[in-house]
C-alpha cells in the first residue's frame, strides 16, 4: 500500500483534516507583544525591556512578576544518578503566538543547591532561551550526588521563578531499600479538574511517570469547569506549530500540575494526542501525499520537545523525535520507556466478529507480518535491552494496553476491539516481545512489569506466555494501567450514577484483576521484595475541593509473577 492509498484510508476512517487552519485570534494578539533583549551588565543577567512600536496595554510591572514569566512553572526530568534535565519556558503571555516574547533570545540563570533555601547552590550557569525554541531551556544538570533530593531556581534578570524540587537516580549497582513514583496520563483539559495531581503532590513521590496525552489537540469547548480569564483561547483543533504551543500552553498553566512538576522530577512519553487522535508515524514521509501530514506531525513534535524537560537527544530533528529511551534506579528498578506512536504502521482494517471468529478472535489484517507498532529499530533495541536487564523491577513505561484482552464474555473470542489500536492489534510483534521478556526474565531473574495509559480506566493484568493458560498458570509479569488524569471527565457518574468498579475476570478474562473508571493515577511504592500499585482515585473531577481516596492496590511479590488480589478491592455498579 502507498502511503496515498493509507491517507486515503486515513481520512476515511478518522475524519481526518489534513490542511491547515491559520489561528487569526493567536496571530494577531501575538502582535501586542514586547521584545527582551540580554543586558550588558558584568553577570550578562541583566536585560534590558525594549517596547516595540505597538502600545503596550498591559503594566510594565506583568514581566516583573515571576508568575507572569514563568507562567508555564519549571520542571525537571530523566534523573541521571548525577544529574536531570532542567525545564522551563519564558511566556508573559502565554496564550499568545510567542508567548509575549518576541524573537530577541533571552539569558536565563540556573541554580541547584542542595537546600530549599538556596544557599548552598552545587551548580550553576547561563542557558539562552531562543525564539525558535519558544523561549523554553534545558539544561542537562551534572556532577550531583546520586539518589539525593536538590531544589532548583531560575532567573531573568532579578526575576527569580519559584524554587523548585527534583531527584537524581541511584548509583549504578546500588539497591534502594524503597523507591515511590507516579505514573499517570490523558489529561484532557475540559474534561475535568487535574485535582488527582492535587492528591499526588501530598505523595511525597521520588519521580513521576507520564505515559501520554498530556495534552489533547481537540477543539476545546469552553472553561465551564475553569472559569478565569484565558485571553485567546486556542479553540480550534491543533494543527500547526502556533496552535500547538497554545495548546501546551493552556493546559501548563493548570496550577495542579505546575507544582506537581515543581515537586518532583518526571520521565515522559507521548501517546496519539500529543499529535491527533489514533495518530501512526509509520508513513512513507518523504511521499508527496504525506507533506501536509508531516508538517503537522513536525510541528507537534518540535511543541513537545519546548514544553517538556527531555534531553537535547530527544530535540527534534527531520527525522523525528529520539523519544524510546532507558532510565536506571540503581538494581533495583529500570524504566524501558516505549514510543509506540511515531514508527507504527497503520491501525488493522477492523472486521466483523465473523471475520474475527474465523481468525482466532482477531482480525485477519493484524495478522499482516508487515505491521509494526515499535517499528524496526525500537524493536531492536527492545529486544536487546531485555538481554542486559541488571534491575531486579523492569518496567516497560508503555502508551497502550500490552495485554490481551477477550471483549467477548462468551465461549467466543474478539481482540483488538473496533480500532485495533492497542497491542492487540499488533498481536504478532507482541508475542515477540512477550517471549523475549518471558525468557529474559527466567534467564536473568528480573520481574516484568508493564504500566500503561491510554484507556481512561484503571485495569489490572497478569500477563501471560499463553494467554489461553488456565487462571494463575504461565504467569510472565504484571500490567499495571493507569486510568486518566481528568479525560473522559465524570462521564461514567453522571450516565449510571457511579463509577464502575469489578475485581476481576472481566468479562470472563481470568488473568484479570481489576478494572475501574474513576478518574485518578497509580502509586508505585518499590522495594528489593515486592512492589505495591495503589489505585488513587477522584470521587468526581468537577468539585474543585474533591479528595483523592484509595480505590485498591495489589501487590507482586520478587520472583512470583502475577499480581496478588487485593481483599480491599470492593465491587460497585
Ligand atoms: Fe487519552
Ligand atoms: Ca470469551
Amino acid at each position: 500500500m502507498t502511503t496515498n492509498d493509507i491517507l486515503k484510508q486515513f481520512s476515511r476512517r478518522f475524519g481526518e483534516r489534513a490542511e491547515a487552519i491559520p489561528l487569526d485570534a493567536i496571530a494577531r494578539k501575538s502582535l501586542d507583544r514586547r521584545t527582551f533583549l540580554l543586558g550588558t551588565t558584568a553577570a550578562g543577567l541583566g536585560f534590558t525591556r525594549i517596547v516595540g512600536a505597538t502600545p503596550v496595554a498591559s503594566p510594565v510591572s506583568d514581566i516583573d512578576d515571576p508568575s507572569r514569566l514563568f507562567s508555564l512553572g519549571i520542571a525537571s526530568g530523566d534523573p541521571l544518578p548525577d544529574g536531570v534535565v532542567l525545564w522551563t519556558r519564558l511566556a508573559p503571555e502565554p496564550y499568545t503566538r510567542d508567548g509575549g516574547m518576541g524573537e530577541a533570545p533571552v539569558e536565563v540563570a540556573w541554580e541547584v543547591a542542595s537546600d530549599e533555601g538556596m544557599t548552598a547552590i552545587v551548580q550553576q550557569g547561563t542557558a539562552m532561551a531562543e525564539a525558535e525554541w519558544a523561549h523554553s531551556i534545558h539544561v542537562e544538570v551534572s556532577g550531583l550526588e546520586p539518589d539525593s533530593w536538590y531544589f532548583c531556581r531560575f532567573r531573568v534578570g532579578d526575576v527569580a521563578s519559584e524554587t523548585g524540587r527534583t531527584r537524581t537516580a541511584p548509583a549504578p549497582g546500588a539497591m534502594p531499600e524503597n523507591f515511590r513514583f507516579a505514573f499517570a496520563s490523558c489529561q484532557r483539559w475540559d474534561h475535568g479538574l487535574y485535582t488527582a495531581y492535587r492528591d499526588m503532590a501530598a505523595q511525597d513521590v521520588d519521580l513521576v511517570v507520564h505515559l501520554g496525552d498530556y495534552i489533547y489537540e481537540y477543539r476545546v469547548s469552553g472553561d465551564r469547569l475553569r472559569g478565569g480569564d484565558f485571553g485567546v483561547l486556542p479553540l480550534s483543533e491543533s494543527n500547526n506549530l502556533d496552535s500547538y504551543r497554545a495548546r501546551y500552553a493552556l493546559h501548563k498553566t493548570d496550577p495542579h500540575l505546575k507544582e506537581m512538576h515543581r515537586l518532583a522530577p518526571w520521565i515522559v512519553t507521548w501517546d496519539d494526542h500529543e499529535v491527533h487522535n489514533n495518530f501512526f508515524g509509520g508513513l512513507h514521509w518523504d511521499e508527496p501525499a504525506a507533506a501536509l501530514l508531516l508538517e503537522r506531525r513536525n510541528a507537534a513534535y518540535k511543541a513537545y520537545y519546548e514544553h517538556q524537560p527531555l534531553r537535547e537527544s530527544a530535540k527534534p530533528t527531520k527525522d523525528g523525535v529520539q523519544l524510546y529511551r532507558a532510565v536506571q534506579y540503581g538494581d533495583l528498578l529500570g524504566f524501558t520507556i516505549l514510543d509506540t506512536r511515531q514508527y507504527r504502521t497503520i491501525q488493522a482494517n477492523p472486521c466483523d466478529e465473523e471475520a474475527r471468529a474465523a481468525n482466532g478472535g482477531y482480525c485477519p489484517d493484524v495478522m499482516d507480518p508487515e505491521r509494526t507498532l515499535l517499528g524496526a529499530g525500537q524493536k531492536e533495541w527492545l529486544l536487546d535491552s531485555f538481554e542486559h536487564v541488571t534491575a531486579r523491577w523492569n518496567v516497560l513505561a508503555n502508551q497502550v494496553p500490552f495485554s490481551r484482552i477477550d471483549y467477548d464474555g462468551g465461549p467466543g473470542q474478539s481482540f483488538g476491539g473496533s480500532e485495533n489500536d492497542k497491542w492487540d492489534g499488533y498481536a504478532l510483534e507482541r508475542e515477540v516481545v512477550l517471549n523475549a521478556m518471558a525468557d529474559a526474565s527466567t534467564a536473568r531473574g528480573f520481574n516484568p512489569v508493564v504500566i500503561t495509559g491510554d484507556v481512561h480506566a484503571n485495569y489490572v493484568w497478569d500477563i501471560r506466555r499463553d494467554w489461553d493458560a488456565p487462571e494463575g498458570e504461565s504467569l510472565v509479569g504484571t500490567e499495571f494501567v493507569g486510568t486518566s488524569i481528568s479525560s473522559n471527565g465524570d462521564q461514567a457518574l453522571k450516565k449510571a450514577g457511579h463509577f464502575t468498579t469489578s475485581c476481576g475476570n472481566l468479562r470472563g478474562n481470568t488473568h484479570n484483576h481489576l478494572y475501574d473508571n474513576h478518574r485518578g493515577y497509580v502509586l508505585c511504592d518499590v522495594t528489593p521484595d515486592q512492589w505495591t500499585a495503589t489505585y488513587r482515585v477522584m470521587p468526581t473531577v468537577e468539585d474543585p475541593d474533591a479528595e483523592g481516596f484509595t480505590l485498591t492496590s495489589f501487590v507482586v511479590e520478587n520472583g512470583r509473577p502475577g499480581a496478588q488480589t487485593d481483599a480491599t478491592c470492593t465491587p460497585e455498579g
